[in-house]
This record gives structure tokens, sequence and C-alpha cells, in this order.
């Protein structure tokens, strides 16, 4: 085989369940597309019950919950907007009086306003930043405020609680055009870290996932022509365009005990575009 000839999208079947996270109470922002939807049935896959977030949506929220029923999980939708204190609080308060507690909290939704620098309006700059960083900052606040107040049940977890921030490759390559999504993301990896080290004494876990370039609505305009395929191709040493379910995967083992002396990390899950593509030839 040579290096041009063309290459299946191949992604593994879903694993046999493992009852990984049976018992645990997992809350999932923006479940109702893309990555978010299937980190949720993953989750519920491996035995937990789940919050399905969603701020605009309501059928398609609800068809996640029906799949994650119909496949004899636990699943409930809740509607928030993540960026807003009080709505976050309310949704965190109703997922506490309906499974009990939160042992998972996965921060996921986010979105991207583009624009050249000097074109980009404060809105479409506050806005960005206020879903995919302070919403991030809203819901981890409210997890570990339960995560403390409950500590570890062992029989459960051996972590008092877990975050899985999800990040982008953008947290570390430069992004010309979306400054407001880059700094986000950035914002999210120190955020993460700062985190993780302050609370690792509560055996409460924060990590994050990077993405790199996922087939999902987000970045239609990337994969959804051959051209701009080819294009993306450039980018990816691994020369697929990644699935949900490949992220959706890694977000179950890193909640799981399985991954319980991690701690703090990045995980890139990218096919090598943070390889710098651009010196595959020797620069
Ligand atoms: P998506 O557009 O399919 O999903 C985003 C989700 O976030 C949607 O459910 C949306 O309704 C929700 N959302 C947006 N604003 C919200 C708000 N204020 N409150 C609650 N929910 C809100 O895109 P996706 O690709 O699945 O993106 C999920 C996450 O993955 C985002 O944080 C994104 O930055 C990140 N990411 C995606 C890629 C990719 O290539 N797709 C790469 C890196 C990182």
């Amino acid at each position: 085989m040579n290096e041009h000839d063309e290459l299946p999208n191949v992604v593994m079947p879903h694993p046999p369940h493992r009852n990984l996270l049976r018992g645990q109470k997992a809350l999932v922002t923006g479940a109702n597309s893309g990555i978010g939807k299937s980190v949720a049935m993953f989750l519920a896959q491996e035995g937990a019950d789940v919050v399905v977030n969603y701020v605009y949506g309501d059928a398609a929220a609800h068809e996640v919950v029906d799949e994650i029923k119909a496949k004899g999980g636990h699943a409930i939708a809740i509607k928030a907007d993540v960026s807003k204190e009080d709505e976050v609080q309310a949704m965190f308060s109703q997922m506490i009086a309906d499974f009990g507690t939160v042992d998972i909290l996965v921060n996921n939704a986010g979105l991207q306003k583009d624009a050249p620098i000097d074109e980009m309006t404060l809105e479409q700059w506050n806005t960005v930043i206020n879903v995919n960083l302070t919403g991030q900052f809203l819901c981890a606040r409210e997890a570990i405020r339960e995560f403390k107040r409950r500590g570890v049940v062992s029989e459960i977890s051996c972590a008092a609680g877990k975050i899985i921030s999800m990040s982008s490759v953008h947290e570390v390559i430069p992004w010309a055009g979306h400054v407001n999504y880059a700094a986000s993301k950035g914002g999210v990896m120190l955020m993460t870290k700062s985190i993780a080290q302050e609370v690792a004494p509560y055996r409460i876990r924060v990590n994050s996932v990077c993405p790199g370039a996922i087939r999902t609505p987000i970045n239609q305009s990337a994969w959804e022509t051959p051209q701009a395929y080819d294009d993306l191709m450039r980018l990816i040493p691994y020369k697929r365009i990644g699935e949900p379910d490949d992220i959706g995967r890694a977000v179950v083992w890193l909640a799981s005990d399985d991954a319980d002396y991690i701690n703090g990390i990045s995980l890139f899950i990218d096919g090598g575009m943070t390889l710098y593509p651009g010196f595959a030839t020797g620069g």
C-alpha cells in the first residue's frame, strides 16, 4: 500500500458493555447533537443514568433520551443555557432531585461565531466566551459543590466525582479567523488544569478531551464536499475524519475507575493533527 491509496473511514464497532459506570449519575451538556449525543449514549451503555442537557432542539433532546431508554438505560432531558448562572443552578437542582446526586459532568456544550479579528463584534466574542468558557466554569462549580458535599462512595467509584471538559486541538493550535474560539479553548485548558490541581485532594478528577476534526454540524463546511474533505486530510496524518464515537468511547474510559490515576491531562483525539503535519515531509 502506498500513502496515496484511499483508506476507508473505519471506526471500531461498539465494544461489549462492561458496565464500567454502573450506578453513576452523569450530566452531559449540549447532548442533543454531535459529540455530546455520542458521549451520552456511551455513558448510558456503560450503566450511567444520564441527563441530556440542551438549550434548543427539544425534539432532538427527547430523541436521545428515547434512544437511551430503548436500549434499557435511564435518561432525562433538561433544558438550560450553560452560560446563564440561574439556569445552570436550576438544572443541577433538578438533577439532584431526580437522580439523587452527580458523579460525572461532561462539559461539552460549545459553539463558534467566526469572523476576521477586525470584523469580529463584541457580541460574537462574548457569546463564544460565555458558552465555551464561562459555561464550563458555571457547571464545574455546581458539580464540585455536590462532589464535595457527598464525598467518595466506594461502591460507586474510587473518586468523589469526575469532570471532563470538551476542549479542542485549538487549546494549543492558534486559529486565524476564530480567535474567540481558540481563546475560549485555551482558557478551558488552564481552567481544567487549575481546577484539577485545586480539588485533587478531595478525590475529584478533572481532565480535558481535545478533539481534532470530528464529523458534526459545528464544522460541516470542512467535510461536506469532496474538495473540503481532501483539504482537511492535509491536516490529519491518520487520513480520516474523526467520528463522534471516537470521543464518546474515550470519555467513558476517562470517567471510569480504569482511569483513576489520571488527573489534569489534555487527551488529544485528533488522528495526529497536533503532530505538525506540515513537517511530515521534512519541513
Ligand atoms: P454541535 O454543534 O453538534 O454540538 C454542540 C452542542 O452544544 C449542541 O447540542 C448545542 O445545542 C449545544 N449548545 C450550544 N450552546 C449552548 C448553551 N448555551 N447551553 C447549552 N448547550 C449549548 O457540535 P460538536 O462538534 O458536537 O461540539 C461539541 C463540543 O466539541 C464543543 O465544545 C466543540 O467546541 C467541541 N469540539 C468539536 C470539534 C469538532 O470537530 N466537531 C473539535 C474540537 C472540539
